[in-house]
């Protein structure tokens, strides 16, 4: 068991059959233990290299499975996890032996159009809100695919095609409904419970379990305005030192990313890239398609590509769910980190490591801040600091479990080399593989708002039953 979970509870579930009985009465969700149908299925989580077997799964239906299901573990002592997307590189959402609250079947997402504000259940995927969203033409800012939870990716921050021009998910939250690990259910918002409104947007899943979020959305869309070129892998340095130039001076509706990667062979692919080392540039425009064509033709007429995919993708749906079915049973490991300059030392050390990656799944995944992200000052939301202009990933996967070990060493000895590079620091610890976050860790994401988030944790979590995740212990 990871240091992280040994704070909270931590008891095993074992009820008998006829404790089991009473409490498939109570909820009116279902309730899978181990052996059950569908109990395998249901258990596994979108990271395969982890592989876990909770004592009892509760799929919860809505607030009264959910406060019930907070008072069973903080009464019986059990270990506790929650799962809405089930995304978690580090498995947060699932343990071993213990209870795993599963909100998927809280889906509902209604949109009011008339005052731009977006209701979403707790379990919900970016995919169910933008099916909901764009029919409006409007869309709350997620990540870049679409089977992400809201859930975990909001409330540890929220990167992904939007963020430049309308800020990181959590900056577009307005409230939330929040069980408490007392069994309490309070809104936290601007007015009421503000410490927790705080706290959630960027402190993940420490102080509650979420069952409603309440956003505000921005017209995007449906058409828009996108650049997808794969270039050579060989032309990285180059390419990438005119990609930040450009990067740099595009407007705030330009939100723009680079890929070391390999591509699949399937025929499904433009002959060109087929089993290529590639580096793809993305860029996307938030804003009127029209209107943004010249700044996003910009980022296609870089350098000598092999392949230019940018008209392909109609609209802005078929773009967030392009790179859903990528990597379905992959086995992953991440880690990132922010970067002020991306100058020459930093693109060779890049380029350097791209070229020795160690599976064809893994990728350097380079990625641009900024705009709106950063005018939100470090303090006003426990995220904490977002004034570096660029963040790296080091996403480490495999499709064979036998060479985990191998990419995950890769992931972190990157990770750990790339500190030298000058201006390197932070880290955002929605995109880690760690099991548990460190004191390092917590520091290099919080900052000066770990302190913040320590008081807020004693205030609403005193006995840490809400330890699955990358924790901030109370004391
Ligand atoms: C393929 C892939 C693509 C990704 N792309 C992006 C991206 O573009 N941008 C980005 O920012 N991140 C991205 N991520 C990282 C993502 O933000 C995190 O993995 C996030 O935790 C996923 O949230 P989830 O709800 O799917 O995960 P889960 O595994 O279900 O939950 C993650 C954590 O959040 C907690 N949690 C979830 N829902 C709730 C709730 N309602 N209330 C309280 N706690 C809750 C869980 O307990 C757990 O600790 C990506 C990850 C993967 C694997």
């Amino acid at each position: 068991m990871s240091t992280s979970m040994a704070h909270g509870a931590g008891g095993m579930v074992r009820f008998d059959a006829h404790q089991l009985a009473a409490l498939r009465l109570r909820f009116r969700g279902a309730l899978y233990a181990p052996g059950d149908p569908g109990y395998d299925e249901l258990r596994a989580i979108e990271n395969r290299a982890i592989d876990r077997h909770p004592g009892l799964i509760i799929r919860c239906s809505g607030e009264a499975d959910v406060i019930d299901g907070v008072n069973l573990a903080r009464e019986h002592g059990l270990l506790l996890a929650v799962r809405s997307g089930g995304h978690s590189i580090a498995g947060h959402c699932t343990v071993d032996g213990g209870l795993v609250l599963d909100l998927r079947s809280m889906d509902g997402v209604w949109v009011n159009p008339a005052d731009r504000t977006v209701h979403i259940e707790g379990g919900a995927t970016w995919g169910q809100v933008d099916r909901e969203t764009q029919v409006f033409g409007l869309a709350v800012p997620g990540g870049i695919v679409s089977t992400t939870g809201v859930g975990g990716l909001t409330l540890g921050g929220g990167i992904g095609w939007l963020h430049r021009k309308w800020g990181l998910a959590c900056d577009n939250l307005l409230s939330a409904t929040v069980v408490l690990a007392d069994g309490r259910l309070v809104t936290a918002s601007a007015d009421e419970h503000t410490d927790l409104f705080w706290a959630i947007r960027g402190g993940g899943g420490n102080f509650g379990i979420v069952v409603d979020f309440t956003f505000r959305a921005h017209p995007v869309g449906p058409k828009v305005a996108l650049a997808a070129v794969f270039h050579p892998l060989e032309a990285g340095p180059d390419l990438l030192r005119e990609w930040r130039d450009l990067a740099l001076a595009s407007p705030d509706e330009v939100t723009t990313r680079a890929l070391y990667w390999s591509m699949p062979r399937g025929d499904q692919l433009p002959p060109p890239v087929q089993g290529r080392d590639v580096v793809i540039i993305g860029a996307m425009y938030a804003g009127d398609a029209d209107d943004g064509r010249e700044a996003i033709d910009r980022f296609r007429s870089l350098g000598e590509p092999l392949f230019d995919m940018s008209d392909y993708i109609p609209d802005f749906r078929a773009f967030q769910s392009g790179f859903d079915s990528i990597g379905e049973e992959l086995h992953r490991y991440w880690r990132s980190m922010y970067l002020d300059d991306l100058d020459d030392e930093a693109l060779d050390f890049l380029h350097e490591r791209a070229m020795n990656r160690p599976d064809p799944y893994t990728a350097v995944h380079l990625s641009i801040m900024g705009g709106a992200t950063s005018r939100v000052p470090a303090a006003s939301t426990a995220f904490g600091d977002r004034s570096a202009p660029f963040m790296v990933s080091f996403d480490a996967e495999t499709e064979d479990p036998a060479r985990y070990p191998a990419i995950r060493d890769w992931a972190r000895t990157t990770s750990v080399d790339a500190r030298r590079l000058s201006g390197a620091r932070g880290a955002y610890l929605n995109f880690s593989g760690d099991p548990a976050a460190g004191d390092d860790a917590l520091e290099q994401q919080f900052g000066a708002n770990l302190a913040r988030l320590r008081a807020t944790k004693r205030a609403y979590d005193p006995s840490n039953l809400f330890c699955v995740n990358n924790n901030i212990a109370p004391e």
